[in-house]
């Protein structure tokens, strides 16, 4: 199938035009026609090859909602016309034990990225959501649940569905003490997604200009962590805190706030983190941890609560031909919340 889209196509040029094939429909494919896609961290990352996974012209985007086009002769679960998602993953090796309990972010293979993967039959360089259409095996597909804007909900398929999973994995529900670190793409859908499972959510932040937003997104309070005085009386009263921050940090203010038993979870990708003391850790029997994404079952979960509660991520619609100032924008945290592209812009924009 001849399609197109944007990419990358170097490491330090501007994302443009592109046209590419996607691969002929397997039995298990559905083939989609992209509405919308969000623009992630990951997507940047992944041009400019800061990962080293890259290839080129490589086209990013994992955060997308679409409508069935065309199903593969043996495809059950999806029929033409159906309002579909596809996150970041594209397959697995769907045998081991993670991917048969339904962690397939945990396969013991390593997932197929959206993007920046390959094909596990044909080996072929995975293309991502910017896009006019996509192929995927339809245990891969969402279904979009009814009533959830469709526009608004794409980000759900990696900023919503990576703050999700801990908060699930953890356990939190009514009463939970939930802190949240950083309130950009994810750190906004961490305070709104442990608001909306009954959690009372404060957001760290290192100066109070943030006060306003984090109560409008729901957090109970906003604690400034360079108020040590602050920080010293929120010593050990949070069950779970959400750490978002996209860069390297220091962890030290933050562990004595745990509580006892409580788990301190990174979900962005920093690489090495600078040394934290280990004193709080042990005195207080406190975790440091790490979570990626979420299974296809727990998205479905995600996507399904959020139709119910009316969750959705604050967004700014944008049109294709205007990623590369999206780009810089994000790089700045010059956007509320997350930058969804509109993909009937990309016709005109492709032309
Ligand atoms: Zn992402
Ligand atoms: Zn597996």
């Amino acid at each position: 199938m001849n399609t197109f889209g944007y990419a990358a196509y170097s490491t330090d040029s501007p994302l443009a035009p592109y046209t590419f094939e996607r691969r002929e429909l397997r039995p298990d494919d559905v083939a989609l026609e992209i509405l919308y896609c969000g623009v992630c961290h990951s997507d940047l990352h992944t041009a400019r090859n800061d990962w080293g996974m890259s290839y080129y012209p490589i086209v990013p985007g994992h955060e997308i909602v679409g409508r069935v086009i065309e199903t593969g002769t043996q495809v059950t679960g999806f029929k033409a016309g159906d309002y579909v998602a596809v996150g970041c993953m594209v397959d697995s090796c769907r045998e081991c034990d993670q991917c048969r309990k339904g962690d397939e972010q945990l396969c013991r293979q390593g997932p197929i990225y959206t993007y920046s993967g390959h094909d596990r039959i044909s080996g072929e360089p995975t293309q991502g959501g910017y896009a006019k259409h996509l192929v995927v095996s339809e245990a891969f597909c969402l279904h979009m649940p009814e009533g959830l804007d469709l526009a608004k909900a794409a980000p759900l398929l990696c900023a919503g569905i990576t703050t999700y999973s801990p908060l699930r994995t953890w356990n939190v529900g009514s009463g939970s003490r939930v802190g949240v670190i950083g309130l950009g793409g994810l750190g906004h859908m961490a305070v709104k997604l442990a608001v909306g499972l009954g959690a009372e959510v404060t957001v760290l932040s290192r100066s109070a200009d943030k006060r306003a937003d984090a109560l409008a997104l729901g957090a109970a309070r906003l604690l400034v962590s360079a108020d040590e005085g602050a920080m010293a009386e929120a010593a050990s009263s949070f069950d779970l805190i959400i750490d978002t921050v996209p860069a390297k940090h220091d962890l030290d203010p933050y562990l004595p706030l745990l509580d006892v038993d409580g788990t301190l979870v990174i979900v962005g990708q920093l690489g090495p983190m600078s040394d934290f003391s280990t004193v709080p850790l042990l005195s207080g029997r406190r975790r440091v941890a790490g979570s990626p994404i979420g299974g296809i079952r727990e998205t479905q979960e995600l996507l399904d609560f959020c139709a119910k509660k009316n969750i959705l991520p604050d967004c700014e619609m944008i049109r294709m031909d205007q990623i590369n100032e999206a780009f810089e924008r994000m790089e700045k945290a010059d956007v509320r919340y997350r930058f969804v592209i509109d993909m009937a812009s990309l016709s005109a924009a492709a032309a």
